[in-house]
This record gives structure tokens, sequence and C-alpha cells, in this order.
């Protein structure tokens, strides 16, 4: 249950498929371009955007304010 392509946020259930909750930057690359989005549950999720459309190649847990204290 470790795959990210082609599912859904294992955090929250957003689909990868789906408009990004939220765009933070994106990044172009030779190779087509880089997104980085942030999820509804708050996890930073990085995307590869090439001719073949773009998947989630890595993403963090769901924002630490939801589960303790916020330090920062
Ligand atoms: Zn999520």
């Amino acid at each position: 249950m470790t795959s990210t392509t082609g599912t859904v946020c294992p955090h929250c259930g957003w689909p990868d498929g789906a408009e990004p909750f939220q765009v933070m930057s994106t990044h172009t690359t030779a190779a087509g371009g880089t997104v980085w989005t942030r999820c509804a549950c708050g996890s930073l999720q990085v995307r590869v955007v090439d001719d073949r459309g773009s998947r989630v190649v890595s993403r963090s847990g769901p924002s630490p304010a939801r589960s303790g204290p916020a330090a920062l």
C-alpha cells in the first residue's frame, strides 16, 4: 500500500488525479516539470509532469498541527 501511482492520498483520500488542493510552486525541467502541491490534509506532494501527464512521486505526512501542539 505504499505505491503512489494512480492512488489517493493515504491521509485524507484526496485523489492524486484530481485538481491539487493547493499548488505551492512549479519548476520547469528538461523533461517537463516538477510541481509541489499541498493536500487538503497538509501533506506536501511532489509531482512530476511529463508528456504522459502528472504523477505524485513523493509525499510527506499530514500537517503536524493535526496530531500535536503547534511548535512553530
Ligand atoms: Zn491528503
